[in-house]
């Protein structure tokens, strides 16, 4: 049985003010807490204020990026151990838009999510195609790369423990979904990837689907055999949008 999630890519969104509101909103929504795991990624600055709302709650607290390195001089960076006081437990890692402005590699995410797992920290690895990549017809190679580069050398505990985020670039904030077929097509590819890299966690790694996920194409995305969840960036900043795509599940 794999667990489903449902996570919230924030980006650079929320003030204080803005944080309280929506966690008191989703706080006070309603779901099966069994078969949804709720996460929420606010932004490096409201992740104190959210960490103390979300204590002892349903919805668990994660950060969109986090160093690769332990503390010192790396001006701007945040450590594993900065997020766990603040009560993070997921980090999203390697998403589109770090490896698009950040110059973020397949090597590097691998780096990091191996140095989020030894902190107790689950990593969500982000993968996905470019549309010229897609028109081209080569999404499997493409995500084969990635989830080869950035699964590298993981643990049998590391692999279990992850979280995979499939996220086709051209359907990111753009409003175009990919099709439920189309986004299955890839999710089969990515568990049949792992599972050569080992096969019990193939059968128990959520693969999240992400790109203009919304309330009205939810249900249908998350009901294909092997979408586990959603990774949404835009609809999880309202409330009644982000519970509705959690009750889709
Ligand atoms: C994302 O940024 O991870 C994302 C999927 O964004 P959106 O839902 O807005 O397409």
């Amino acid at each position: 049985m794999r667990q489903n999630i449902i996570a919230g890519n924030w980006k650079m969104n929320g003030n204080i003010s803005e944080t309280k509101s929506l966690l008191e909103e989703l706080l006070a929504g309603k779901w099966d807490h069994q078969r949804c795991q709720a996460v929420v990624c606010p932004p490096y600055t409201a992740l104190s204020t959210a960490g103390k709302l979300l204590h002892e709650s349903h919805i668990a607290l994660g950060a969109q990026d986090m160093s690769e390195h332990a503390s010192g001089a790396y001006t701007g960076e945040i450590s594993t151990d900065m997020l766990l006081t603040v009560g993070a437990t997921y980090v999203i890692l390697g998403h589109s838009e770090r490896r698009q402005y950040h110059s973020e590699t397949d090597k590097l995410v691998n780096t990091k999510a191996k140095v989020a797992f030894q902190a107790g920290l689950t990593p969500i690895i982000c993968v996905g195609e470019t549309l010229t990549q897609r028109e081209a017809g080569q999404v499997h190679e493409v995500v084969e790369a990635q989830i080869n580069g950035t699964l590298s050398e993981f643990s049998a505990d590391l692999m279990m423990k992850s979280v995979i985020a499939y996220e086709p670039i051209w359907a990111i904030g753009t409003g175009k979904t990919a099709t439920p077929d189309i986004a299955e097509d890839v999710h089969r590819f990515i568990r049949q990837k792992i599972a050569e890299l080992d096969a019990d966690a193939a059968e128990t790694i959520p693969i999240l689907y992400g790109g203009s996920v919304k309330p009205s194409n939810a249900a249908e995305l998350l009901g294909q055999p092997d979408i586990d969840g959603a990774l949404v960036g835009g609809a999880s900043l309202k409330a009644d949008d982000f519970l509705a795509i959690i009750n889709a599940v």
